[in-house]
C-alpha cells in the first residue's frame, strides 16, 4: 500500500478528501445543486457522530449535540432551497428556515462549553476575560458594520430586525466560546485547531454573508457557500481525528501569564473600539455611543486582567522564593555535620540526612525505614527509649548514648530531639545527632586520672575503696568472700634518700608491674600513696588462698630492683584482713589490713600477718596510751631513775645512766621500751627528751655537790634518733649545761647505732657539734645492729657500750661468743674508745670481764636503776669508805 493510500485509509483523511472533491465540483458548476450542498452539510453531522462513537471521548454527548446542531442547520438549508417548491413563493425574511439556522448556535455553544467544562473544571478568570476582550473587540466591529444598520433602520419590522441581529449576536457568542477554547492551556492537538478553524470559517462566512446582504451582493450557490462547506469539512475532520479525545481531557492549571501571542491578540482587540472611533471621526461619520461603551468596558476588562496578572506574578514570585528557600534549607541539612533525621511514632526513620555517612558510615538509604533503636547500643537502648517516651509534643531534650558505626565500632553521640508528631510538614520526632566521641574520650581520661595513680597507673585509694565497697555488697548478697591485702615496702625511704626520687619512682613502677602479675583477673591492685599498695582479692575460697597470694607477692618482690647497676631491696611487709560477715565497710577493712601490716613489720622484713580483732584492741590501747603519755609529759609525769656505772677494777661508781620512768595511773609502770617508741612516733620525744636532759643535768649537779670526787661523777643521758635529727639539739645541750653549771665533760650522750645509721652524714655532723661542746658520746647497744666497727670509726665516739647479748655469753660455753666479746673489748682499746659492759647479771660475767680487761660495767649484779635519794646515799657511803680518794682531789 502506498503512503497516500495508507493515509486515505484513515477516516479523518478520507472524509475531507472526498468532501473537498465533491465541493470543488459543486463550486465549479458540474454538481452545483442544492441537494449536493445539503449532502455535504449532512456528511459533516455524520462525521461528527461517527468520530464521537469511534473515539469515545469524555463528554460524548457534547459531540452529539454539535452533530444535532449541524443536522438542524442542514434542515434549515433544505427548507430554504425547496421553499418555492414547498410554499409556492419566494423565500421571505425571516422565514421558517431561520429558527433552524439559528438553532446551530446554541447547540454548538452548549456542546463546546460542555467540552470546555470537562477540560477546565476550575474557573479561570484570566482566560474568561481574554475571551471577552476578543469578543467585545470583534463585537464593536460587528455592531458598527453589521448590526447598527439594521438597528437604526426604521423601515424594518421588529421580527425582521431581531432575526437580522440574532445572527451577528450568535456569531459573537460563538466567537467568545471559540476564543476560550483556543486560549485555555493544556495539550490540544490537531483536532482543536481544526475545530477552531471551522468556527473561524463559519464566523467569517456569516459576517461576509451579513455584510453582503446589507449591500445586496449575495447569490445562493455562489462562492460564499465555500465558506460554509469549509466549516462542514473542518468540523467533520476535527471529530474524526483521534486527538479529538484530548479536547475533553482535563488540562493542567492554565498559566495566567501573558504569552507573546496572547498579548498581541489582547492588544489588537482592545484597540478595535478606540481605533474605530478614530476612523469614524476622520471619515466624519456619525458618533456611535455603543463604541464608547465598548471602549469603556474593554478598558475595565484590561484593568481587571492587569490586576490579576500582578497578583499572579506576586504569587509566582512568592512561590519561587519559597522553593528557593526550601532548596537552600535542604542543602544546609545535606551538608551539616549533624545528622538530621526524622523518627516516626513507630520508631522507624523516615528521613536521614547524608551526613549519616560521615558519622555512622551508613548511607541515608540504608537507614531510612529501619528501626532507629536497632542502631543504638543495647546497653543504652532502655535509656534512649525512656528519653523518647518522656518527650511530650513540642518538647525538646537531649540525650547521650552510643550508635553503631558500619565498621562495627560504637560512636558516642549526643542527640537533640524535638517532638513534632502531628506537625503538618514533619510529623515525627526530629533528631539532631552529633559525634561527641572526642569529648567523651576526654571525660573518660579525666575520670581515669581522678581514680588512678599517675606514676603506676594503678587505681588510687578512692577507686580501691569503691571496689572494696562493691565486693562487700556482693558478699552481703551472694556470700562471696574477700580479703584486703595491705603492703608497705621496707626501707623504701632509704632508696629515696640515698638514690633520689627518680630511682624511687622506678622502684614503685617495678613493684606495681610485679603486683599486677601476682593477681587474678577478678582481683585488683592499687597504690594507696607513698610506698603503700593494696590488693583486693575478690571471691576467694578461704583464708588460705589469700595467704598464698600474700606469700606469692612477697616472693615476687624479693628479687632486688636493679637501677644503674645498683640493687634496691623492695621486700614488703604485708597485712591481710578478711571480711567477718560483710557488715564492715571498706575503710574498716583497709585499716585492719594496715594494722596487721604493722605487726608484720615488727616481726621482721618481708613477712605477713593476718589481722585479728586483738590487734585492733592493741591498736586502740596504743592510741589511748599516746594520749596519756602526752598528758604525762605536760604534767612532768615522766621521771628519772639512775643506774650506776662501775669501775670494774676498783668497784667504784664513776657515773650514773639516767633512765626514764613512767607510772601510768591505771596500768602502773610502763616500760621505756614501750613508751619511748610511742613518744618517737608522736614527736613527743622532743619536749620529753629536752625536759629529761635538764632534769638529769640538774640531778648530776646535785650529786656532784653532795659527793664531790675526782673526776666528778658523770651522767649518761639517752638520746633518740628523732632528737639527733633536730637542729636545736646542740643548743639545747649547751643551755642545759650552762643552766645547771655542770662541766661538759661530766655529760655523756648515748645513741644507739640504728639511730646513727638512719642518716649517717647528718649524724656525723650533729655528733661533731656536740663534741665541740665538750660532752662525751657513747654508742649504745653496740653489736645488736648491723653496723661494723668500720662505720663506728667514722663517728666521733668516746665510749662503746657493749650490748647485753654479748655479756650474757661472755662466761658461757660458746667459745665464739667469748672470743667475739674479747675482740670487741680489744678493738675498742685499739680505736681509743672506752668499753662499757652492759647487763652484767652475775659474778661469773663480772669475773670474766675483769679478766678480759673491760674497764667499766653496768648491770643488775652491780646496781639496779635507783632513785636519786638512793644514789646520793650510795655516793656518801662510797666517799666515807674511800676518803683518801676524795681527799686527794
Ligand atoms: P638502754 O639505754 O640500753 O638502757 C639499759 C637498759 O637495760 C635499761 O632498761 C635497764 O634497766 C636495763 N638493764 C640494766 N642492767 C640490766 C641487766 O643486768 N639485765 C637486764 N636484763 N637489763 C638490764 P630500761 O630502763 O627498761 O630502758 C630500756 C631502754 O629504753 C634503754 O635501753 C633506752 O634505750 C631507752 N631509754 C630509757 N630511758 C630513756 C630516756 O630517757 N631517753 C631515751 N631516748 N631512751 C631511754
Ligand atoms: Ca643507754
Ligand atoms: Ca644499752
Amino acid at each position: 500500500m502506498s503512503r497516500a493510500a495508507r493515509a486515505l485509509a484513515r477516516p479523518w483523511v478520507a472524509y475531507p478528501a472526498i468532501a473537498i472533491a465533491v465541493a470543488t465540483l459543486y463550486l465549479a458548476g458540474p454538481l452545483n445543486s442544492g441537494p449536493v450542498f445539503n449532502v455535504l452539510g449532512a456528511s459533516s453531522a455524520v462525521a461528527v457522530a461517527v468520530g464521537a462513537r469511534r473515539h469515545r471521548p469524555r463528554g460524548r454527548a457534547a459531540w452529539y449535540l454539535i452533530a444535532l446542531g449541524q443536522v438542524l442547520f442542514v434542515t434549515g438549508d433544505v427548507l430554504a432551497y425547496n421553499y418555492p417548491r414547498l410554499f409556492g413563493h419566494e423565500l421571505p425574511f425571516p422565514s421558517i428556515a431561520d429558527p433552524f439556522y439559528l438553532a446551530i448556535y446554541p447547540c454548538l455553544m452548549v456542546g463546546l462549553l460542555a467540552l470546555l467544562r470537562l477540560r477546565h473544571p476550575l474557573r479561570d478568570r484570566a482566560t474568561l476575560i481574554d475571551a471577552l476582550v476578543v469578543a467585545i473587540g470583534f463585537g464593536t466591529l460587528s455592531w458598527t458594520y453589521l448590526m447598527a444598520p439594521y438597528a437604526h433602520d426604521s423601515t424594518l419590522t421588529v421580527l425582521t430586525k431581531l432575526t437580522s441581529l440574532a445572527y451577528p449576536v450568535m456569531d459573537l457568542l460563538l466567537l467568545a466560546v471559540a476564543a476560550r477554547l483556543v486560549m485555555g492551556g493544556g495539550r490540544r492537538g490537531l483536532s482543536s485547531q481544526l475545530l477552531a478553524a471551522a468556527l473561524v470559517a463559519l464566523l467569517a462566512t456569516d459576517s461576509i454573508y451579513g455584510w453582503a446582504l446589507l449591500h445586496g451582493g449575495y447569490e445562493t450557490g455562489g462562492l460564499l457557500d465555500g465558506g460554509w462547506i469549509l466549516f462542514y469539512v473542518l468540523a467533520g475532520m476535527a471529530a474524526l481525528h483521534p486527538s479529538m479525545r484530548l479536547l475533553s481531557e482535563r488540562a493542567p492549571e492554565p498559566d495566567a501569564r501573558l504569552t507573546r501571542r496572547r498579548l498581541a491578540l489582547f492588544a489588537a482587540t482592545s484597540l478595535v473600539a478606540p481605533g474605530l472611533q478614530l476612523v469614524r471621526a476622520v471619515l466624519d461619520q456619525p458618533r456611535e455611543p455603543v463604541i464608547s461603551v465598548a471602549a469603556g468596558v474593554l478598558f475595565l476588562l484590561v484593568l481587571a486582567r492587569m490586576s490579576g496578572l500582578v497578583r499572579a506574578q506576586e504569587a509566582h514570585t512568592e512561590n519561587e522564593l519559597r522553593q528557593r528557600f526550601e532548596a537552600r534549607l535542604a542543602a544546609l541539612v545535606r551538608h551539616a555535620t549533624d545528622v538530621v533525621s526524622i523518627l516516626e511514632t513507630d520508631g522507624r526513620l523516615t528521613y536521614v540526612s547524608p551526613s549519616a555517612g560521615r558519622l555512622l558510615g551508613r548511607s541515608p538509604e540504608a537507614l531510612s525505614g529501619r528501626q532507629w533503636l536497632d542502631f543504638v547500643h543495647p546497653d543504652d537502648a532502655a535509656h534512649v527509649r525512656g528519653f523518647l517516651a518522656r518527650l511530650d509534643h513540642g518538647d525538646s531534650g537531649s540525650a547521650e548514648f552510643r550508635l553503631g558505626h558500619a565498621d562495627g565500632t560504637w560512636r558516642d553521640v549526643e542527640t537533640l530531639a524535638t517532638n513534632l508528631v502531628g506537625d503538618g510538614t514533619v510529623d515525627g520526632v526530629v533528631l539532631n545527632t552529633r559525634d561527641v566521641s572526642e569529648r567523651k574520650a576526654l571525660e573518660r581520661r579525666l575520670a581515669h586520672q581522678a581514680f588512678h595513680d599517675a606514676l603506676t597507673n594503678l587505681p588510687n585509694r578512692a577507686l580501691f575503696r569503691d571496689r572494696v565497697e562493691q565486693a562487700l555488697a556482693r558478699r552481703r548478697r551472694h556470700g562471696t568472700r574477700l580479703a584486703v591485702v595491705f603492703l608497705d615496702l621496707d626501707d623504701f625511704k632509704t632508696v629515696n634518700d640515698s638514690l633520689g626520687h627518680a630511682a624511687g619512682d622506678a622502684v614503685l613502677q617495678e613493684v606495681a608491674s610485679r603486683l599486677r602479675e601476682c593477681i587474678r583477673g577478678s582481683d585488683s591492685a592499687a597504690r594507696l600513696g607513698g610506698d603503700e599498695f593494696a590488693l583486693l582479692l575478690d571471691g576467694i575460697e578461704g583464708e588460705l588462698e589469700a595467704i598464698t597470694v600474700a606469700e606469692r607477692v612477697i616472693e615476687a618482690l624479693v628479687p632486688p630492683v636493679v637501677l644503674d647497676g645498683r640493687e634496691c631491696l623492695t621486700t614488703p611487709s604485708v597485712g591481710i584482713a578478711f571480711d567477718a560477715d560483710g557488715s564492715e565497710d571498706a575503710e574498716e577493712l583497709l585499716r585492719n589490713a594496715d594494722l596487721a601490716m604493722y605487726l608484720a613489720k615488727d616481726q621482721g622484713k618481708g613477712s605477713y600477718a593476718v589481722f585479728e580483732p586483738a590487734m585492733h584492741t592493741a591498736a586502740v590501747g596504743r592510741l589511748e596510751l599516746k594520749a596519756d603519755l602526752k598528758r604525762a609529759v605536760q604534767n612532768d609525769g615522766v621521771s628519772l631513775v639512775y643506774q650506776p656505772i662501775v669501775d670494774l677494777e676498783r668497784g667504784e661508781i664513776i657515773a650514773v645512766e639516767a633512765l626514764a620512768r613512767w607510772v601510768h595511773d591505771e596500768r602502773g609502770p610502763v616500760s621505756p621500751a614501750e613508751f619511748i617508741p610511742l613518744a618517737e612516733q608522736t614527736g613527743l620525744i622532743v619536749p620529753l627528751g629536752r625536759a629529761l636532759l635538764r632534769e638529769a643535768c640538774r640531778q648530776a649537779a646535785a650529786f656532784q655537790a653532795t659527793c664531790p670526787r675526782e673526776p666528778a661523777l658523770a651522767i649518761s643521758v639517752n638520746l633518740s634518733a628523732r632528737q639527733l635529727q633536730s637542729p636545736e639539739l646542740a643548743d639545747e645541750v649547751r643551755m642545759a649545761l650552762e643552766d645547771t653549771q655542770i662541766a661538759p665533760s661530766s655529760l655523756v650522750l648515748e645513741l644507739t647505732e640504728s639511730a646513727m645509721m638512719e642518716d649517717v652524714e647528718l649524724a656525723i655532723r650533729r655528733l661533731n657539734e656536740l663534741r665541740d661542746l665538750g660532752v662525751s658520746l657513747a654508742i649504745d647497744d653496740f653489736g645488736s645492729g648491723y653496723s661494723s666497727l668500720n662505720y663506728v670509726r667514722r663517728f666521733p665516739i668516746d665510749i662503746l657500750k657493749i650490748d647485753r647479748s654479748f655479756i650474757q655469753g661472755v662466761a658461757g660455753s660458746v667459745a665464739e661468743t667469748q672470743a667475739l666479746t674479747a675482740a670487741i673489748i680489744d678493738l675498742a682499746g685499739i680505736l681509743g674508745l672506752r668499753p662499757v659492759a652492759e647487763g652484767i647479771e652475775n659474778a661469773a660475767q663480772l669475773t670474766r670481764l675483769r679478766e678480759l680487761g673491760c674497764p667499766l660495767g653496768q648491770g643488775f649484779h652491780l646496781y639496779t636503776p635507783l632513785s636519786a635519794t638512793r644514789i646520793t646515799a650510795l655516793l656518801r657511803d662510797q666517799a666515807q669508805r674511800a676518803p683518801s680518794a676524795a681527799a686527794a682531789a
